[in-house]
């Protein structure tokens, strides 16, 4: 399938590392033009040089737990040029203790996961309308629909994910615009896998087991048995980027292996 992704600006939030990064090389394989994001020039260093060999990148170091990070991103991006599709990705995901969750804890965590969503879509919509055509695509959680009582602010940032979403897709009704969050399950991210690999090493035992054993204990209900591939997350966002998605908007799209037992 020709997804006609050649030449789209996209924006990726939070793509130096993990799914961010595969959502980003994804879409340069494709031919766009990609700008991608972090906070550390020397992990986005890194990323320019795997991602160039197959298309040009932008790139831009910005914070945008912060407003001043957020209009430092928008500012940069528009010299850039025009956004077609915004992927709003970055998020933290800490666990705390509900009865030692700080009122600073929990300001942390929305600023970055619902906030800097919230702002650069604010900043990236009215050009999208402009031109009738743009694609917000906001990567939420299974823990949106399934809270973990030990990441509840998580899960609860996740959740405003969702309906953040379904408002923005409504808000632009008419326009050639879609809006869509993406739900992946536990995914195996580099650090994830390296961290697998470790403990492997350390307890001379086969890694598939010890992942098994983690996803049988975390998420019994996974129909896949496995944990997600972050391939699986990048080329859902591919899809929903195309023309060919065009009448998909304001879903949260699951792919989270079947965890989440509700139709
Ligand atoms: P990750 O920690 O590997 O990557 C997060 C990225 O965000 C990094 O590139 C980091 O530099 C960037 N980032 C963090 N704080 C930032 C800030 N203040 N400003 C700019 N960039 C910042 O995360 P991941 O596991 O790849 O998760 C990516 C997304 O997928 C998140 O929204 C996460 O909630 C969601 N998700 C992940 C999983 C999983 O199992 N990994 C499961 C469900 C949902």
């Amino acid at each position: 399938m020709n997804l006609k992704l050649e030449n789209k600006r996209v924006l990726v939030t939070g793509s130096t590392s993990g799914i961010g990064k595969e959502i980003a090389k994804a879409f340069v394989k494709e031919g766009a033009n990609v700008i991608i994001n972090g906070r550390q020039e020397k992990a986005m260093k890194q990323t320019i040089r795997e991602l160039s060999q197959y298309h040009e990148v932008d790139s831009v170091v910005a914070d945008i737990s912060t407003s001043d990070g957020v209009n430092e991103l928008v500012d940069r991006v528009t010299q850039i040029g025009p956004i077609d599709i915004l992927i709003n990705n970055a998020a933290l995901c800490t666990s705390h203790h509900f009865f030692n969750t700080s009122a600073k804890d929990l300001k942390d965590i929305f600023e970055l996961n619902v906030f800097s969503m919230f702002y650069l879509t604010q900043a990236f919509l009215p050009n999208m309308i402009e031109r009738n055509f743009g694609r917000v695509i906001n990567i939420s959680s299974e823990a949106a629909l399934k809270p973990y009582p030990k990441l509840l602010p998580y899960s609860m940032t996740k959740a405003a994910v969702v309906n953040f979403t379904k408002g923005i897709a409504e808000f632009v009704s008419g326009y050639n615009i879609t809006a869509n969050s993406i739900l992946p399950g536990p995914t195996l991210t580099n650090e994830l896998n390296h961290f697998l690999t470790k403990r492997a090493v350390n307890t001379s035992r086969d890694i598939e087991d010890i992942k098994l054993e983690i996803l049988k204990k975390n998420n019994p209900t996974s129909v896949i048995q496995r944990f997600v591939e972050m391939e699986e997350v990048a080329g859902m966002a591919l899809y929903l980027s195309s023309k060919q998605a065009s009448a998909i908007t304001g879903s949260a799209i699951r792919v989270e292996g079947g965890i989440l037992s509700t139709i």
